[in-house]
């Protein structure tokens, strides 16, 4: 029973996979209308498992994004990576609980595992504390809370006991081009998300160090490594010197962009980076693992550990990396089992061979859209390109052309004033053809719009 479930599950998922780069990349209105097929009034009788599973394929597969195909450039998605597509099946079957160690020795292994070779990757210290969560957000928000602990710490006050009231003041200190989730991360903590000093950027949304506010041992800078729509990074050299001289806490957002640090080419871009206190990165984005998955790092763990871990006589301890310590989750899924496949199978060559090829095929997309007579908004550094194709109201109509279309799916942005079309390029399955396919389409489409 279970073995022909699954079996028949395996089928049509290889079936999708197999099919995925020919479909159309955004649903037809046709299969979104058919999900009305899933709904109903709760059933009161059990229905078979596999006519379940049946319905779920028939209906619910032509309505998902084909974003794990080769033509998706919105937003910053990446696809799943053969490996850990496979290692999450069984991590399904699996069905560990991360969250402890007496719980599954084999997750808890694999994270340690994991843990050093990120660390390894992306060029940071290797005794720094890791947190496996769900995303770039929530990896802010741990790293952050590990920051909000050890500047309370230094100033005698220890918040995860006596929360903030009546707690000595925090100054954050953020670029004007912070990611909106680091200002969620921010509010999510109590440290609010509008008494930031937002330092003015340059025209790649880079924060610029001449402007930055004077800062302290109370100080709280959020630095970005990849800005989410230009692909810019901040000075961090210069600015994590600065504000080490006064104190201050250095807080990366890294989410796609400091996945970088393990290119040579790019040593330029990422250098000083490893000089922060704390990093959050995405998994999920740029690594190619299924979601949900991202990674919270603190140069000392025990800021980490103090921020997040819990006690209680029936949590078994041991003298062992305990995986809850170092996230907001006890029980959760075995994440660094994708995390360990997908890194065990590229090795760091192939991870960097697949960013670096990502940023060339930005730079394709660029070039084609250039010379097809567009403005590329932005300096191409890495993997994300600003289109515009003409004023705001004709680059709006190509960018919904564009999605109702299907050749290929793009996301819009206004971008210090102007409309652009917004391409990422993060996908392991992206080749140089389908970059050509989708600027053909952009050219047709942007020519009739
Ligand atoms: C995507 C992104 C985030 C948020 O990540 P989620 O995984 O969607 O929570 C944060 N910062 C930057 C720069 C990002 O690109």
């Amino acid at each position: 029973m279970i073995r022909s479930l699954l079996e028949a599950s395996a089928e049509n998922a290889i079936d999708y996979l197999e099919n995925v780069h020919d479909r159309p990349v955004a649903p037809t209105p046709e299969a979104l209308a058919a999900l009305s097929a899933l709904d109903g009034p709760l059933p009161e009788d059990s229905a078979d498992a596999a006519e379940v599973i049946e319905l779920l394929n028939r209906v619910g597969g032509p309505a998902t994004t084909a974003s794990t195909g080769g033509r998706y450039f919105g937003f910053v998605i990446g696809g799943t990576l053969p490996a850990a597509l496979a290692a999450n099946w069984l991590a399904g079957a699996w069905d560990q609980n991360a969250g402890l160690l007496a719980a599954s020795p084999v997750a808890a292994a694999l994270e340690t595992i994991s843990a050093g070779w990120l660390l390894d990757m992306l060029r940071l210290p290797a005794t720094s504390g890791v947190g496996f969560v769900t995303g770039g957000t929530m990896a802010n928000f741990t790293a952050l809370a590990g920051a909000r602990h050890a500047l309370l710490q230094k100033a005698g006050w220890d918040v995860e006991a006596q929360g903030l009231f009546g707690a000595p003041p925090i100054t954050v200190v953020v670029g004007n081009e912070v990611h909106v989730s680091a200002l969620k991360a921010l509010s999510m903590l109590g440290l609010g998300r509008e008494r930031v000093i937002r330092v003015p950027v340059d025209g790649q949304g880079r924060m610029r160090p001449d402007q930055l506010p004077p800062l302290n041992e109370t100080t709280l800078l959020c630095l970005q490594a990849g800005n989410v729509n230009t692909g810019a990074f901040d000075p961090a050299a210069e600015l994590i010197a600065r504000a080490h001289e006064t104190g201050a806490w250095v807080h990366v957002d890294g989410a796609f962009g400091l996945w970088m640090a393990a290119s040579p080419a790019h040593e330029e871009l990422t250098r000083g980076y490893a000089e922060a206190d704390s990093w959050a990165v995405d998994a999920h984005k740029w690594l190619n693992v299924p979601y949900d998955s991202g990674i919270a790092i603190c140069r000392r763990p025990e800021h980490l550990r103090a921020a997040m871990s819990v006690n209680a006589s029936y949590l078994v301890q041991s003298d062992q990396r305990e995986p809850s310590h170092f996230t907001p989750e006890i029980s959760r899924r075995a994440r660094g089992m994708e995390i360990w496949a997908a890194l065990r199978s590229l090795g760091r060559s192939g991870f960097v061979e697949m960013i670096e090829r990502n940023c060339q095929q930005a730079q394709r997309f660029a070039d084609g859209l250039r010379n097809a007579g567009f403005i590329i908004l932005n300096d191409v550094v890495i993997n994300q390109v600003l289109v515009s194709f003409g004023d705001a109201d004709k680059t709006r109509r190509v960018i919904a052309a564009a999605q109702r279309d299907g050749t290929a799916w793009f996301g819009g942005t206004v971008w210090q004033g102007h409309t652009a079309m917004r391409i990422s390029v993060s996908g392991w399955a992206t080749t140089d053809a389908d970059v050509d396919q989708s600027i053909e389409a952009l050219v047709r489409i942007a020519s009739e719009a």
